[in-house]
């Protein structure tokens, strides 16, 4: 159920353009990060690898013992019944046995440690029996080979380990430890500016008056961009004048890659977002065909991109996940992750006509027998951000969508950790 580009004639508003198109128009503007910079492994996490990472050594290094045990050559292995052995030696992980191994006897060895040269099988502590003068029996049911790890074969000397615009996740840090790297280059991080536009806001701590309101946008926009680990700067609020307006956008993209307004983008006589974006630079579209978020202005200025999000508080949450959070991916990454879609089955009738897609805030929940199941959170409103800390999925009703009947599968797209 995605969304089908459109051409500009959308029967819902003439001049705004589909969800797919704006994505489409948001890759095409962006040229992914390039620059790169050495870090310490633990600072690699989340980041993407600006180069292949080759192996340099053979993980793990050396022939070892897969169990605690003995080991011995396979042909010495019993074809029936059972034989005993003299327990020669030990061989202990990171302590490998100084004695040299016997043919037709055995070597305790622990898991991890090197098998002694000449033994290729062992045999596990629990099948063996231990005779009163300490040498052990083994029956015919063991094979050659058995339990032993061998060079290279979780990571072969000279292998492409992980490919550059790879994303370094929680096992990458492990295998790239176990290479006995302690840095490595990945894309510099995007940086992200981001101020509040409006008279009315002011900020915490300072007092109300007639009309005003407490400024949030700032604060989720913080939230949804510590998320994608990016550098934040926050410019704080800016007041509804044009040369503020003009002077916050300049210092903005001297500073960062992506510059983030909320509010000022309608067309109210306060709203002097998208004159100024006019002025500085040019403007890729201004107006999408989704509830809620229509006014979304999207363009570049002096080598940064802009995103002028709507300002009511859910309006900003929905455009900053459905286009600033892909747009950053593509910046940091270079690659385009395609969503995944999931299905879940509506417990309510949702009324919509056909012309615009909408996301609407819902819960999403598994049944005993596994099926997903979404409900609304309540009052839709693009003012009501209570709706949206109750919702941990969106419904995505598509643009041709003419509204769901009570029972039927709908698309979902899951946040807050969902999955
Ligand atoms: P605007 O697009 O500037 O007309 O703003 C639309 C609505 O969002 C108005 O009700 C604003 O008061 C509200 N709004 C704008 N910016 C913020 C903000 N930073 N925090 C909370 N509400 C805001
Ligand atoms: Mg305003």
């Amino acid at each position: 159920m995605t969304d089908k580009p459109t051409s500009c004639l959308d029967p819902f508003e003439a001049d705004a353009i589909s969800v797919a198109d704006a994505r489409q128009t948001i890759y095409e503007q962006i040229t992914p990060i390039s620059g790169s910079v050495k870090v310490a492994l633990r600072d690699a996490l989340n980041q993407y690898l600006a180069e292949d990472l080759i192996s340099s050594i053979d993980v793990p290094p050396h022939t070892n013992a897969a169990m605690d045990g003995y080991a011995l050559a396979g042909s010495d292995l019993p074809s029936e019944n059972s034989n005993t052995y003299k327990v020669v030696g030990s061989s202990f992980a990171g302590v490998p046995s100084d004695e040299k191994y016997i043919k037709g006897c055995v070597v305790r060895i622990m898991t991890g440690a090197v098998m002694p040269s000449g033994t290729d099988s062992v045999v596990p502590q629990e099948v063996v029996d231990i005779l009163d003068d300490g040498s052990i029996r083994i029956d015919s049911e063991q094979r050659t080979g058995q339990n032993v790890r061998h060079p290279g074969e979780d990571i072969p000397k000279g292998a492409t380990v992980l490919k550059k615009g790879h994303q370094i996740n929680a096992a990458d840090l492990g295998i790239i430890a176990s290479l006995g790297k302690g840095e490595v280059k990945v894309f510099r991080r995007p940086r992200v500016a981001f101020f509040s536009t409006g008279d009315e806001l002011k900020s915490i701590g300072e007092t109300l008056n007639e009309g005003d309101i407490y400024d949030s946008n700032r604060y989720t926009l913080f939230a949804l961009l510590k998320n994608l680990d990016v550098e934040i700067i926050d410019l704080g609020v800016i007041r509804d004048t044009k040369a503020d307006i003009k002077e916050a956008f300049v210092s903005a993209a001297e500073l960062a890659d992506i510059v983030i307004t909320s509010g000022g983008v309608s067309v109210g006589e306060a709203d002097f977002i998208k004159p100024t974006l006019k002025k500085l630079g040019d403007t890729h579209f201004w107006k999408i065909a989704m509830k809620p978020g229509r006014p979304l202005t999207f363009g570049s200025y002096h080598g940064s991109w802009f995103f002028g999000l709507p300002g009511n508080p859910v309006a900003v949450m929905v455009t900053f996940m459905q286009f600033v959070q892909p747009a950053i991916n593509y910046l940091a990454s270079g690659s385009i992750k395609p969503a995944l879609i999931i299905k879940a089955r509506c417990q309510q009738a949702i009324k919509k006509r056909p012309g615009r897609t909408e996301y609407i805030r819902a819960i999403v929940e598994q049944t005993e027998d596994g099926e997903l199941t979404v409900k609304l959170t309540g009052k839709q409103g693009s003012g009501i951000l209570m709706s949206m800390s109750l919702a941990n999925c969106f419904i995505h009703l598509n643009s041709e969508s003419s509204g769901v009947e009570s029972g039927a599968l709908v698309e979902i797209v899951p946040f807050n950790g969902v999955i």
